[in-house]
């Protein structure tokens, strides 16, 4: 058999892609530009899952490039996925590495707002160029599941045995339309359509494009190791700084003291934006200090896990001291039980 005899649709999305048919498992494997890779049983019609969002999903995290050669897209179950990848790392390469998908993955990834939506096409046309100002040409195809515009609609009543329909293509290129001119209006992209494909779009982020993908990007690094660490900052409390430090650093996060970040005692916008990128904050009370005692109730304000310090010798406020604290003597004491307190509260 050779190349063209194996073209067709794409299942999911239409475009012209490569089908390989397993009849001993009754299922076919796509290569899809669009989809990436992936695999549906033969009679797959949709069951229980949103194909449009599939189509989203597979678009956005698909399996297409060289680092990601054998891996691939499947609604297998998760244990016949996980003996597959045994197999292939004791060498057997013949079932390559099936990644498990099904519904719930898929809803659970899926924007919930239309800003949402927004941010994640930024990231996608950052994640196809290289270089600033690159332009992305992107198919029909491929725009219509990057931007997350619905192909199918439901048939009603059918919730359960989904029988789905397409939907008006007039409708579909017209919301396209929308989100592009969207774009356009924020400055985060230009685009035009290509003059020898009148269905494929040429885009390019603007610099105000850019500036959300970064800020999107340092949220999304930053997000879930910062410890925020409030307490007074001085040459009387080097010792314990370390010793917390080292209690965060051993649980596996990341220490921020605001001085190391920026180089004054008030509190400013800068502060309550590391405290809210943070995943918990550890105060320590032994000094009281104020600063240390707002951020705490700030921090709580926002629903994030307080850990607290304070040393055996200071006498903690009534209303505080009720909170489960961690009090030392000493701080050698301090890593080992801030270390446990996190594993035990956070992970
Ligand atoms: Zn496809």
């Amino acid at each position: 058999m050779n190349e063209s005899e194996n073209k067709k649709k794409c299942k999911i999305c239409n475009s012209e892609c490569n089908a390989y048919p397993d009849y001993d498992k009754d299922k076919v494997f796509y290569t899809c530009p669009v989809c990436g890779r992936y695999e549906l049983t033969a009679d797959f019609a949709g069951n229980r899952i949103n194909l449009n969002h599939l189509a989203a999903y597979l678009c956005h995290n698909k399996f297409a490039k060289k680092n990601f050669e054998y891996r691939y897209h499947t609604f297998l179950d998760k244990d016949i996925c996980d003996t597959y990848k045994e197999k292939f790392n004791n060498g057997n390469k013949s079932n390559g590495l099936p990644v498990h998908i099904d519904a719930e993955i898929v809803e659970n990834w899926y924007p919930k707002s239309f800003s949402e939506r927004v941010d994640k096409i930024l990231l996608y046309l950052s994640s196809q160029t290289k270089h600033i100002g690159q332009q992305v040409l992107l198919s029909y195809q491929e725009a219509l599941s990057a931007f997350f515009i619905d192909r199918k609609e439901l048939e009603e009543y059918s919730m359960y045995s989904p029988d789905w329909k397409e939907r008006d293509s007039d409708e579909c290129a017209d919301e396209l339309k929308y989100i592009l001119d969207y774009l356009n209006d924020c400055n985060y992209i230009k685009h035009i359509t290509c003059v020898d494909d009148e269905d494929s779009i040429l885009i390019s982020l603007l610099p105000d494009g850019y500036a959300r993908v970064d800020e999107l990007q340092k949220n999304t690094t930053v997000h879930g190791k910062n410890a925020f660490v409030a307490m007074q900052f001085g040459n009387e409390t080097a010792v314990l700084r370390e010793a917390i430090r080292k209690g965060i650093t051993d649980a596996g996060y990341i220490a921020i003291f605001i001085d190391e970040v920026q180089h004054n005692d008030f509190i400013t916008p800068e502060i309550l934006k590391h405290i809210r990128d943070s995943k918990f904050v550890v105060v320590d009370l032994t000094q009281e200090n104020r600063g240390a005692y707002f951020e705490e109730g700030y921090a709580m304000g926002l629903g994030k896990t307080v850990i607290q310090l304070c040393s055996t010798k200071t006498h903690l406020h009534f209303d505080i001291a009720q909170k489960n604290t961690i009090m030392w003597e000493t701080e050698n004491d301090i890593p080992e039980k801030l270390k446990n307190r996190i594993k035990a509260t956070i992970d």
